[in-house]
């Protein structure tokens, strides 16, 4: 039998230093499949399945409802985060638990006593007309007109009150109608808009005529068992967090993520063990850790997943100011490795910035990759574009960067245990992204990469890649800095990337 070239997972991270993606390469295997064939379905948590093993990171410029609803939708998770009001933590929850695809669940909506005006400003700001009237105003409240286009744009006088120049001959579903239904409805009537009643004749939703070629399905969407899409939220340990959490619960949360920069505490195991003990239906994802001893502590308070990655965010500066942390490849084999024994997934969670991170993040253990700064400027995440020197940007900031500590809600105090320090110390920065337009063009271009480095290294699916890892079948290489440097582009005078802010 021929002797392996290369190390493997073992021997590569035992003798050596400290090693993070970039350092080491995966020698390719056999190919006798097609990257279509390869399936990417992985564990979130110790039971719940996911068909992309991707999350957004709990970050309040990365996800909100909209990026936990489109993640979902594309077969990862989104998880909530918590630097904001407990209703309003709840109302996100809410959002994505209700969501149905191709129908609006939050349209924006007036009274007939709003003017003319009111809805030009409404166009202006939010970019469409077709305003349901309802008898106050607001949702879940009888509906009982429609303003278009064609009812204001010639009109002058712009204190008209809505009341005179709505259309009240209304062309509506009942709740319940299915998407190819309400898509008929409106294709026959050649209206924009559909409002959707209740039987009692109250608003409950929207679908929209513009939103109709949208309206694709989502074979791989993460699912509950009464079909509504997945959706973690980011909880801390402090003891006020509890009615948090008792709201979250009551929202019907799928996973609680205990958000701690250092998790191997006595405040996080009490608490995973009492939720475990209070709320068994909930799953907990534990962390961050990124040592075995960490990982044991957390798995046998009961975690049902864990976080791996103390300082490897991009926005990070842990490592350098706290002096404790670990470079990230070896945080991730060495806890996957003690955390397989216990069943129970981990996530690489910070410092992944492109295809190839992602696959070696899963070849050396983890189950799925958390990303703040991937996705940060996709338009799904929190937050509106600016611009700085011609280059059109998004805000990303870490959680503990003196801004967000510093915040009224505290969640990035709670976070990195600073909440009732005087003084602050930062251990994240504020910054910006470039635009990575939408994350339903950008996400399924990284994991059809994905599938192509699977197909290279010779593995269908994750299980077999764990198994060849484990069977020390899967073999690595360490990258001298100058293999890095011609492992990139080089000797170019210039050239395009395929595509922007996954390099
Ligand atoms: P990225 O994907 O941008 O490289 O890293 C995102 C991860 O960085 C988050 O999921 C979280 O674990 C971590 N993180 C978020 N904010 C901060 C911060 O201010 N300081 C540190 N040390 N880590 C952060």
């Amino acid at each position: 039998m021929i002797e392996l070239d290369g190390l493997s997972g073992e021997e590569l991270f035992k003798s050596s230093d400290g090693l993070t993606y970039k350092d080491f390469l995966i020698l390719p295997g056999y190919i006798d499949f097609s990257p279509d064939e390869v399936s990417l379905q992985t564990r979130a948590t110790r039971n719940l399945q996911i068909q992309m093993p991707l999350m957004s990171s709990p970050m309040d410029t990365v996800t909100e409802a909209e990026m936990a609803i489109s993640i979902a939708l594309l077969g990862g998770l989104g998880v909530i985060h918590n630097n904001n009001s407990i209703e309003d933590q709840g109302n996100m929850v809410e959002r994505v638990k209700r969501y149905k695809n191709g129908f609006i669940s939050d349209p924006k909506v007036l009274s007939p006593e709003h003017t003319v005006r009111d809805v030009e400003h409404f166009k202006l700001k939010y970019g469409f007309s077709g305003i349901p009237i309802t008898e106050d105003g607001s949702l879940k409240t009888r509906l009982i007109g429609i303003v278009t286009n064609r009812d204001i744009d010639l009109e002058t006088n712009k204190d008209l009150k809505i009341n005179d120049v709505m259309t009240r001959e209304l062309i509506t579903a009942r709740e319940g109608v299915s998407l190819k239904e309400a898509n008929e409805i409106l294709k026959n009537s050649k209206k924009g808009k559909l409002p959707i009643i209740n039987k009692d004749g109250l608003l409950v939703s929207l679908t929209s005529r513009t939103d109709i070629k949208k309206n694709k399905e989502y074979p791989l969407a993460s699912k509950d068992t009464s079909k509504q899409l997945l959706v973690g939220a980011s909880v801390s340990t402090h003891p006020q967090d509890r009615l948090r959490i008792e709201h979250l619960i009551s929202k019907k949360v799928d996973i609680l993520v205990i958000d701690s920069a250092q998790g191997y505490s006595r405040f996080q195991i009490e608490l995973i063990k009492e939720l475990k003990k209070k709320y068994p239906q909930i799953e907990i994802i534990a962390g961050n850790v990124v040592t075995s001893e960490q990982a044991r502590g957390l798995i046998d308070a009961g975690a049902d997943g864990l976080r791996i990655g103390m300082g490897p965010g991009s926005i990070c500066i842990t490592q350098d100011t706290m002096a404790s942390g670990r470079s990230q490849a070896n945080a991730v084999y060495y806890t996957a490795r003690y955390a397989k024994k216990y069943n129970v997934p981990v996530i690489a969670d910070g410092g992944i910035t492109n295809i190839g991170d992602i696959t070696k993040a899963i070849a050396i253990g983890a189950s799925s990759v958390m990303v703040g700064s991937l996705l940060a400027g996709t338009s799904q995440a929190p937050g509106s574009y600016f611009y700085e020197n011609g280059v059109r940007l998004k805000k990303y900031r870490g959680m503990a960067s003196l801004e967000v500590l510093e915040s009224k809600e505290g969640g990035g105090a709670k976070r990195y245990n600073a909440e009732n320090q005087p003084i602050k110390v930062a251990q994240g920065v504020s910054g910006a992204v470039m635009d990575k337009g939408s994350i339903y063009d950008f996400v399924p271009y990284l994991f059809q990469g994905v599938k192509h480095a699977f197909q290279d290294i010779g593995a269908r699916d994750v299980a077999i890649l764990h198994e060849k890892l484990n069977s020390k079948k899967l073999r690595f290489e360490r990258r001298s800095l100058a293999a890095q440097v011609q492992g990139g582009v080089h000797n170019l005078y210039s050239y395009k990337k395929p595509i922007i802010g996954a390099d």
